[in-house]
């Protein structure tokens, strides 16, 4: 994978300010967009901000992420279980908003990774500065108050950094990490699985969060023991993707099956089938089967797998 795009420059994190950066608006989950791209304001055309968080310096120019100030904190989206987080629906264009300009919209970050899938570097730009500004501003709405004493904290240090001033305890972000493996067997044919709260027809690989005292590796292994009952092995690395739905990175792997005969936890996996590449691509495309959108790395295995875009 290539280096981050934008220059975070930690060392500026405190002593910026946000007034002279270009601004990103974000908002429970969603960003300013117009005509597929970020809306970058300009200094003196903010709207008022109820956070901003330094994202960084990107050739001259300073850049923030911005929340307006009618921003509600108490939004269900931005408290809803991670669990729950997935079936986030997009925010639709809030015309209310006096800062929502005419040919701009508010779009929910998913819809915004598939817009920017199809822009080259320009889009991974994009895309990395739209995951940083919903994943860090996410943080924030979900963690007012200080984990230790329960008093309220306050953002410092650019917004990288929540400070209770009570016991002097500094909270940084956290970002969970899920795996997430495409299984194939002995006859090359890959398991597409559809997990009990995904919308009807979505199916995608085994995924799920890595607990505290395992590595990646063992993660898989349990996982889709758990969830399939089948035994895995030569694990390889694929890459990782920030994905945060609320804080999550996912963590990609292949990994074989000797013996493909599954059994489900239907609590969690409801459905999955062995498909051939001429399968998937019927099932694609009759509608029977909805895979993930390009730009996340689900996507990225399967067409692996395929031998090019599935659809
Ligand atoms: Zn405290």
């Amino acid at each position: 994978m290539d280096p981050l795009r934008i220059d975070r420059s930690a060392q500026r994190r405190d002593t910026i300010d946000p007034g002279a950066c270009h601004a990103i608006v974000v908002r429970d989950g969603a960003l300013l967009v117009r005509d597929g791209h970020l809306v970058e304001r300009e200094p003196g055309d903010h709207p008022d901000a109820a956070l901003t968080v330094y994202l960084g310096r990107d050739g001259e120019r300073d850049l923030v992420a911005l929340v307006p100030a009618d921003a509600s904190e108490a939004n269900p989206a931005m408290s809803a279980s991670r669990e729950h987080a997935d079936a986030i629906a997009p925010k639709p264009a809030d015309a209310s908003a006096a800062w929502v300009a005419d040919g701009e919209a508010m779009v929910g970050l998913r819809d915004a990774i598939h817009l920017f899938a199809g822009a080259g570097e320009a889009g991974e730009r994009e895309h990395e500065l739209a995951a940083t500004a919903v994943a860090i501003t996410t943080w924030h709405a979900n963690h007012p108050r200080c984990a230790k004493c329960g008093e309220p904290t306050r953002p410092t240090a650019g917004g990288w950094v929540r400070r209770c001033d009570n016991d002097e305890r500094d909270h940084y972000p956290r970002t969970d990490a899920a795996v997430i493996v495409a299984i194939t067997d002995a006859e090359d044919r890959l398991l597409m699985a559809h997990a009990s709260y995904w919308s009807p027809g979505r199916f995608s690989h085994l995924a799920g969060y890595v607990e505290p005292g395992e590595s990646f590796e063992q993660a898989v292994h349990r996982e889709v023991f758990e969830e399939a009952s089948l035994t895995v092995r030569d694990l390889v690395y694929v890459g990782s993707q920030p994905w945060p739905f609320p804080a999550s990175i996912m963590v990609g792997f292949t990994a074989r099956v000797d013996d493909p005969n599954f059994s489900l936890d239907e609590d969690e996996i409801t459905e999955a089938h062995f498909v051939t590449r001429a399968q998937l691509a019927a099932h694609v495309a009759d509608g029977s089967m909805i895979v993930a959108p390009q730009g996340s790395i689900a996507r990225r295995m399967m067409d692996d797998w395929y031998g090019g875009p599935v659809s």
